[in-house]
């Protein structure tokens, strides 16, 4: 079986380009499938603050655009489309695309990254676009001047409700804990901020409205009360899952669904490779992202050059 490229990554956030850098950099004739926007999560990032070489910080969209110029510079081929399933036992690899084509490769990276975890109460996905929200970059300007509710208490929520306060008149930050998750220099910048009113000890219980959301019903644990909050949105972060499901059963995941690798993000299948946030043990940092990109670029590289000679 002749191959169609040396090196297929899946997946164009900020661990798959930069593995498509050192791959194309490295002239090894490779391509990336992305199915939605390159960038994953950090293209829906208002501000990136802790990715070295930009101290005044770098908008996520920006920070992707550069990547991907660099990627193309070298010649890595980008495609917008599916991968939906993959065989990867023996030398010869097959990615099969959502219209049925059949891409044969002889190495794989899998930067399949994250999506929202979803708090699955009623109402949630009913509002989906009708003022529930899960990117407060994308939606949060359609809220100017309204009042939202945003669910969680990682780094995520506080840092997105800061980002709401630019548009909305007051954000609730509906934690189920009384403590934040969210480093200390995040709650300290929440705290200060005379908008955000921090609703502690609170489950939300459903989301209701009529055409659009209206208000959430809270649980109150300390009062053991339901509570009614009029709201127009409501953002929700409360963590991620990966998008592994199209790996389920073919390689090594941990518990909670994340790619197993060693250090040289080598999975268990020879030639397969896997950075970024879809990695167990991954930290969510762009910088890490990009570090396992580069390491998976690298070691595809090497493993390609085994099987040549
Ligand atoms: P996270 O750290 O996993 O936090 C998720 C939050 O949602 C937690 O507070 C959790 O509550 C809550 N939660 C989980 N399931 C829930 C449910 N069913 N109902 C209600 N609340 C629920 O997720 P994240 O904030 O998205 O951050 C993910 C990673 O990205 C982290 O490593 C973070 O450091 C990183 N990140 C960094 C930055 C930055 O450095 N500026 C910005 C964004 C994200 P409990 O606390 O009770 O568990």
């Amino acid at each position: 079986m002749s191959h169609d490229y040396e090196c297929v990554i899946v997946g164009g956030g900020p661990a798959g380009l930069t593995a498509g850098i050192y791959c194309a950099r490295a002239k090894i004739k490779t391509l990336l499938i992305e199915k939605e926007n390159l960038g994953g999560q950090i293209a829906l990032t208002d501000l990136v603050e802790n990715y070295p070489g930009f101290p005044e910080g770098i908008s996520g969209k920006e920070l992707t655009l550069r990547m991907k110029r660099q990627a193309e510079k070298f010649g890595l081929n980008i495609m917008r489309n599916e991968a939906i399933n993959l065989y990867m036992e023996g030398e010869k690899k097959i990615v099969t695309l959502k219209d049925k084509v059949d891409i044969k490769t002889l190495s794989i990276i899998l930067t399949l990254g994250v999506k929202h975890r979803k708090l699955n109460v009623p109402g949630e996905k009913e509002f989906i676009n009708r003022g529930v929200s899960y990117c407060a970059t994308c939606d949060g300007p359609l809220f100017e001047g309204m009042d939202v509710a945003v669910i969680g208490g990682g780094d995520s929520a506080v840092q997105e409700s800061l980002f709401l306060t630019k548009f909305c008149r007051r954000v609730f930050l509906v934690h189920r804990r009384g403590k934040l998750r969210a480093k200390e220099y995040l709650q300290e910048r929440m705290f200060s901020n005379e908008k955000i009113v921090f609703l502690p000890n609170r489950v939300v219980k459903r989301i209701e409205g009529k055409d659009f959301v209206e208000r959430i019903i809270l649980f109150n644990k300390e009062k053991e009360t339901d509570e009614e909050l009029k709201v127009n949105g409501v953002f929700i972060f409360i963590g991620m899952e990966p998008n592994t499901d199209i790996v389920k059963g073919k390689i090594n995941l941990d518990e909670r669904g994340y790619i197993i690798t060693d250090e040289k993000m080598r999975t268990n299948i020879k030639g397969v490779f896997a950075a970024g946030d879809c990695r167990s043990g991954s930290t969510g940092q762009v910088a890490v992202a990009v570090g396992e990109g580069c390491i998976a670029g690298m070691e595809a590289e090497a493993y390609l050059s085994s099987i040549k000679s």
